[in-house]
């Protein structure tokens, strides 16, 4: 019975889940315990009568069992039946690139800050050494009129499309020349099937310069701030002097010069450490701006190994900090919903592995069952096209450089879209056989390129194995006994795309 999950709540209710079927049942006590039993002695059900149950301490008539191993008779095979798909094509590829882009422009490896958590600095390794390069302008405008071609050629399937171009850095401000020229030359490019928006993450001690051409342009702005004076210190300027101040009035004058851009198009970034808190952090954007941050943890990904123990000083669980007052998760619930680690989950959970949601009118009506491939990398280009400053094409910032799908120069853009689909598939098919052993694995989050992938053993350390799987689910369903309108706000405001 390798489909069959046993949990128990928290409030001490018990489940059995079917992995083959994504199917959640409420069940009595004896069935539980039946249905363990069966497990612990790796029996079938059929093969367990009322002596052998009596021997364990468990007394009941045959009409009772009867009525048990029924119960459970539609759930039960003997193994698990996710296929997972590996194949993906060149055209598959060019379809993503095609509609509805997001092409991030790291603008500049320059920084005017010196965040002492920042993935590019000392404690982590995986991307190249930077050396201050600056993405050429030429180089980005030939990839732009690239990306818009392909949003104009047959792989395109949408009669309105919309390229989104994002600005990243160092601190993209630095380079205000390189975001001028490009948004210009995007407004070019437009036609009434193409057009695009324009967004940027900045550390906005430059804002008050260059805001008035992000406001006419319909910027996006996400702000990085994470906090108070004290909360902010991790990030100072190159000579150790805090940024907060300028951060702090640059972007209160963004809010009382420009109210309406503000409250549409601005949002805040806080990275929680160990001197902040979630608390802290809500409070400080509501109080001075109005607004619940997005708040992230502190990059755990391609550490180096000999400073591990100095980062993770740093570090702290968003989960954990919500939980230390009842009254604070609570409020924070009301306020900050999406921020909730364990509201993700549970959503997570219900999306991919459960029978509640469709996501189209296929898996409704034919009972297609949503496709599950390993690992929860994203298909090349599908969710974002990253450019380095040194040219250098992947598939977002985070993933290490020397994965890199091709290169952009001002004469030339390389990338084989038949080979990156292959090089693709072998990954995946490499990594498929821990996978297909891993009970999380149609709800798994983790990105290929952060493992081992090239090695000849694979290790993942979100690997889970069927009781590490219940306890799991025992997290999620213990949170949604004791949260039922968040379970029907999941699915009530989800609806068929
Ligand atoms: S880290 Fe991996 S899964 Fe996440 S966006 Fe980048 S490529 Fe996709
Ligand atoms: S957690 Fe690791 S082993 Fe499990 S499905 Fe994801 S990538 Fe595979």
């Amino acid at each position: 019975m390798r489909n069959l999950i046993l949990s128990e709540s928290q409030n001490g209710n018990k489940y059995v889940y079917d992995i083959n079927q994504k199917l959640l049942r409420n069940i009595d006590d004896v069935s539980y315990h039946i249905v363990r039993l069966a497990q612990e002695n790796q029996i079938q059900l059929g093969q367990i009568n009322t002596l052998f149950l009596k021997t364990n301490n468990i007394v009941i008539s045959d009409n009772e069992l009867e009525r048990i191993k029924s119960s459970f008779s539609k759930l039960y095979t003997n193994s698990r039946t996710d296929a997972l798909k590996t194949e993906i094509t060149g055209d598959i590829i060019k379809y993503y690139l095609s509609n509805f882009p997001q092409i991030v422009f790291e603008v500049t490896e320059k920084c005017n800050l010196d965040c002492k958590y920042c993935t590019y600095g000392d404690f982590y390794n995986g991307h190249d050494s930077r050396t201050n390069h600056n993405l050429n302008i030429e180089s980005a405008k030939r990839f732009l009129k690239y990306i818009y071609d392909f949003c104009n050629s047959s792989y395109s399937t949408s009669s309105k499309n919309i390229i989104n171009i994002g600005f990243y850095g160092g601190e993209p401000l630095i380079r205000f020349d390189f975001i001028k020229s490009i948004t210009l030359y995007a407004k070019e490019l437009e036609q009434e099937n193409v057009t695009f928006q324009f967004s940027m993450t900045t550390n906005a001690t430059l804002l008050n310069k260059h805001i008035d051409f992000l406001v006419q342009n319909n910027f996006k702005l996400l702000i990085s701030i994470d906090g108070d004076s004290n909360n902010h210190s991790y990030r100072v300027y190159k000579n150790g002097e805090s940024s907060f101040d300028d951060v702090y009035n640059n972007t209160l004058f963004v809010k009382n010069h420009y109210p309406d851009f503000f409250s549409n198009n601005v949002k805040l970034n806080s990275v929680l450490h160990n001197r902040n808190s979630v608390f802290e952090i809500n409070e400080f954007g509501k109080m001075n701006f109005g607004k619940n941050p997005m708040i992230a943890e502190i990059s755990t990904d391609g550490l180096r190994e000999d400073r591990k123990t100095e980062l993770l000083s740093l570090f702290k669980n968003k989960n954990e900090d919500l939980k230390q007052s009842e009254d604070y998760f609570r409020l924070f619930h009301k306020e900050n919903l999406s921020e909730v680690p364990d509201y993700k989950e549970a959503m997570y959970f219900i999306y991919n592995l459960s029978n509640l949601i469709y996501f189209n009118y296929s898996q409704l009506f034919l009972n297609q069952n949503k496709a599950v491939k390993p690992t929860g990398t994203c298909l090349p280009f599908a969710r974002k096209i990253f450019i380095t400053a040194t040219g250098k094409i992947l598939p977002c910032e985070n993933v290490p450089h020397k994965f890199a799908f091709g290169s952009v120069s001002k004469d030339d853009i390389n990338i084989n879209f038949g080979k990156l689909a292959q090089t693709y598939n072998m990954y995946l098919s490499k990594i498929k056989g821990i996978c297909s052993n891993c009970y999380r694995v149609a709800n798994c989050s983790q990105c290929m390129y952060y493992l081992n992938i090239n090695d000849e053993h694979i290790n993942c350390y979100g690997f889970m194995n069927k009781k590490e799987f219940s306890k799991y689910l025992c997290g999620i369903i213990t949170y949604l006994e004791n949260n039922p309108k968040i379970f029907w706000k999941i699915i009530n405001e989800t609806s068929l795309s």
